[in-house]
């Protein structure tokens, strides 16, 4: 019998929450005695996590599969494009499974059928918070699966079901560990963070003695209590998420913001009429007034939000109005999408579709507004210290993020004496800001005289 364990190559695609399944799967992969493998030639098979969402996802996704079979040939498949695989087959008919999203028994079933573990006990040897991809100080921090909203846009729901939030006091250990582990900062993701709870009426349950609720505010305080940096993300505009701002303008015992200041917030459009035609969660009216609200009691509050042009029905006046939105918000970073179809979503029954043109036209008018605003929200900092956590050396440089920036999508503090000042990666730094660009901030670590 061969001494060496079998080899699995990886092959991770989509939005952090595909991330977390893959981390999950990679975890069982290694429980079981597999080895995790860099390239195609050195893996015995390969597993493939897809995404399904756009168009473009399910491109890339298909492109993966068919490298993936080409370079090795034994390839199972699975995440969101898994729901349809028939698409996968029609392309790709030799892959060896497929699967949906978090349907980790079947992935583990084909990689049992085309690969078997070694048996050794003492393979079984994988720390309690499982293997991470994401670099050691940051991780993403799963607080349920699935959505109970019906966007009319998204097939999210169809492929995920309802939402089922984990009990918060799993969600509290598994945060603790991964604090004890080195992460000093959490990213809390889900279809519909404010949403967690609803599911199971917001249930009560012990975490260090103390009893808390299954619901978005109890968790902020109960992840508080860890003294590290936590960031939310995928946070609807409901009433309630105003109690959770106070949090962000606390500091802790040890110095650290109880909450970051910093709201991922997809608003998708200003208009009352099109947030309606995509049936979209939330308060949809007085948004500017809670987002001044907000400002006043955490004043560095960092907003970021998404939005979508050129939906179907969107008239020209309503573009406008989300033009002037942004004038008046002066949010700090956006993302933006020109309107595209997705296949099963119930927009495209609308009316009115907005042609390919005018909707590159509008994306590129959304674009040039914000960028501006964006230039300057960042060059307000230039002058300020900011406390920032290291990703990364880089030369001469380290590589930061302050309280504004969320791993990969927000932009960068490049510490100009990060090597001269010692720093290394996951450790908390003030810097002075010296400039800015359109995205980044340029700095250096402050010394006493
Ligand atoms: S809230 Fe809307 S966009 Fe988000 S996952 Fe649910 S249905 Fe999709």
């Amino acid at each position: 019998m061969s001494l060496a364990n079998p080899k699995v190559g990886f092959v991770s695609l989509g939005c952090p929450k595909a991330l977390v399944d893959s981390e999950r799967i990679l975890t069982q992969l290694r429980v079981e005695g597999y080895d995790i493998v860099q390239t195609y030639d050195d893996a015995d098979v390969v597993v493939v996590n897809t995404c399904g969402f756009i168009d473009s996802a399910v491109t890339e996704s298909l492109d993966a599969i068919g490298e993936a079979i080409a370079e090795n040939g034994k390839v199972i498949v699975t995440g969101c494009l898994g729901k349809k695989p028939e698409q996968i087959r029609e392309a790709h008919p030799g892959v060896l499974s497929i699967s949906g999203p978090q349907d980790y028994g079947s992935v583990m079933s084909a990689v049992h059928a085309a690969l078997p573990p070694k048996h050794d006990p003492f393979l079984n040897l994988v720390p309690d918070t499982g293997i991470k991809l994401t670099p050691k100080h940051y991780a993403y921090l799963k607080i349920s699966e699935g959505c109970n909203h019906r966007c009319s846009f998204c097939i999210i729901p169809s492929m995920r079901g309802d939402l089922v939030s984990r009990p918060v006091d799993q969600v509290l250990r598994e945060a603790e560990k991964l604090a004890m582990g080195g992460v000093k900062e959490l990213l809390v993701i889900s279809q519909d963070t404010s949403a967690y709870g609803v599911d199971v009426k917001y249930a009560q349950h012990e975490w260090r003695g103390k009893t808390y609720q299954t619901r978005m505010k109890a968790l902020c305080e109960g992840l508080s209590e860890l003294g590290i940096w936590t960031r939310l993300h995928y946070v609807y505009p409901y009433p309630h998420v105003d109690d959770i701002i106070p949090l962000m303008a606390e500091t802790g015992a040890n110095g650290m913001r109880k909450l970051l200041p910093y709201l991922d917030i997809p608003f998708q459009h200003a208009s009352p009429r099109v947030l309606k035609l995509m049936k979209r969660p939330g308060a949809v009216d007085k948004t500017l007034e809670r987002i001044q609200r907000w400002r006043s009691i955490a004043p560095d509050i960092t907003i970021r939000s998404t939005f979508i042009v050129g939906f179907p029905g969107e008239t020209e006046a309503e573009f406008e109005e989300l033009l002037d939105f942004l004038d008046e918000a002066q949010l700090d970073r956006v993302g933006a999408f020109a309107y595209s179809p997705v296949d099963g979503a119930s927009a495209n029954a609308l009316p009115d579709p907005v042609p390919e043109e005018v909707k590159a036209e509008r994306l590129a008018r959304f674009m040039e507004r914000q960028a501006d605003i964006s230039a300057a929200k960042l060059e307000a900092k230039v002058g300020t210290t900011q406390r920032c956590l290291v990703d990364a050396l880089d030369g001469e440089l380290a590589i930061a993020r302050s309280m504004a920036d969320a791993p990969e999508i927000d932009g960068l503090v490049q510490i100009q004496n990060g090597f001269m000042a010692g720093l290394k990666p996951g450790e908390f730094v003030d810097v002075e800001i010296m400039g800015s660009d359109e995205h980044d901030l340029f700095g250096e670590v402050a010394f006493d005289d």
